[in-house]
């Protein structure tokens, strides 16, 4: 790789140098056509082949056809020809020739500079409009969802209580219609939840903590706040925990979330009376939490970026969520996951095979007291890779636990 690269480099520097013997070619061969007719001494025809040159190749071009030139003007057209030694004059001509030539070489060397530079910079303004242009349709289409979002459970809130108000209902209804609108409005507040995430994560608030947590308690607490929802929807929601768990270094809000956030996924994809699994086991160095679901999956071109912010998968054929309806969601659920599992020096992988489902797999450091007692607070913020970081605490999401 490195010596097929030097190769190359030393092409295209042969090819920048072939341009100053060409042109001092070319102005040597027009020189030697008009001498019997002048006497061409030190030719001007020499100076346009350097400013050539310097201008294609850069000034060590330029400066080679300086020399190139002086040579063939000292040996054939500077008296005595056919000789490199010098009478007074020549090499009074000669040496006022080196001197235009290298100030021409170098003028037009650095015009050459100037304008690649210009150009480079046009690009890389061409570069940003495009760029801010796409993050500008983005922040479009996130409003245009997180409107949507907004106002879906809003509309069937402001209806259920509507038809609570206009006619008496049966007990049945009136516990199916309270339950519709808890439902909504949890709905809201995760919606609400993830938006915050988002702006906290921006302006570098959320903070991560590690430190000494049970994951076999963490994945039951996640369990049995996704409970109501997979019966819901009739999912069998099972949790495996391998004996004697070592505990992991995370910090136990962000891993609720982050888990939460998975399980809720395969709540929403999995159509009705699927099965989801959350298993726990020990692997290596570290912990490993699957979240298994037997859903739709997600198409390999969609794979590579379901944990980019606001992307959503695009919905596969003959499937449309759990009830009939568009999956709801903003496209932030596996962003943030992935940002609070790596603030904890964890990682976050997909499996899916299309129409059998999906496996997410956290993996998490053990605890290890010698190792974590350098451990200090730390900022997740956008752009950082978190795994950078020795920790970080994040804060709570109220109401959830
Ligand atoms: P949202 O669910 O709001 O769209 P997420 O960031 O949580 O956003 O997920 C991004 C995308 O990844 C989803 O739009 C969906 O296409 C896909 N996805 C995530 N989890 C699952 C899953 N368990 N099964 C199938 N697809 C999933």
């Amino acid at each position: 790789m490195t010596l097929r690269a030097t190769r190359s480099e030393i092409g295209a520097a042969a090819l920048r140098y072939m341009v100053a013997v060409w042109t001092v070619g070319l102005a040597f061969a027009a020189t030697l056509l008009i001498s019997p007719l002048i006497d061409p001494g030190v030719s001007a025809l020499f100076l346009l082949a350097v400013m050539i040159s310097a201008w294609r190749g850069g000034l060590g071009v330029g400066l080679f056809a300086t020399a190139l030139s002086g040579l063939a003007s000292a040996f054939v057209f500077l008296p005595p020809t056919y000789s490199l030694r010098l009478g007074r004059d020549a090499l009074l001509q000669l040496m006022v020739f080196t001197f235009a030539a290298v100030i021409i070489g170098t003028l037009s060397a650095a015009r050459r500079r100037a304008e690649d530079e210009r150009e480079a910079l046009l690009v890389r303004e061409q570069m940003a409009r495009v760029e801010a242009e796409r993050a500008n349709t983005v922040k479009d289409e996130f409003l245009a969802a997180v409107s949507h979002e907004l106002r879906t459970p809003l509309t069937t809130i402001k209806t259920l209580t509507r038809v609570m108000q206009r006619r008496a209902p049966t007990e049945a209804e009136r516990r199916e219609y309270l339950e519709d609108i808890a439902s909504e409005c949890d709905r809201q507040i995760d919606l609400v939840h993830n938006l915050l995430d988002l702006s906290r994560i921006k302006a570098g608030g959320v903070q991560i903590k590690p430190s000494r947590v049970d994951v076999g308690e963490v994945v039951r607490a996640c369990a049995n706040i996704e409970r109501i929802e997979a019966e819901e929807h009739s999912h069998d929601l099972s949790v495996e925990l391998a004996p004697d768990l070592p505990p992991v270094r995370a910090d136990h809000s962000a891993l609720r979330r982050g888990l939460c956030a998975l399980v809720e996924n395969a709540i929403k994809y999995t159509p009705d009376g699927g099965r989801i699994l959350i298993r726990a086991l020990s692997e290596g160095d570290g912990i490993r939490i699957e979240i298994q679901d037997t859903g739709r999956g997600i198409r390999p071109a969609d794979l590579p970026h379901v944990f980019d912010k606001f992307y959503r998968g695009q919905p596969i054929e003959g499937d449309s969520g759990t009830d009939g309806d568009e999956v709801p969601g903003i496209g932030l659920g596996l962003h943030l996951a992935r940002a609070l599992v790596e603030g904890m020096k964890g990682s976050i992988v997909v499996r899916s095979d299309v129409g059998h489902g999906s496996t997410f797999v956290v993996r998490l450091p053990v605890w290890n007291e010698e190792a974590n007692d350098d451990d200090q607070q730390m900022i997740l913020s956008q752009g950082e890779t978190a795994t950078e970081h020795s920790s970080i605490t994040a804060a709570p999401r109220e109401g959830r636990a």
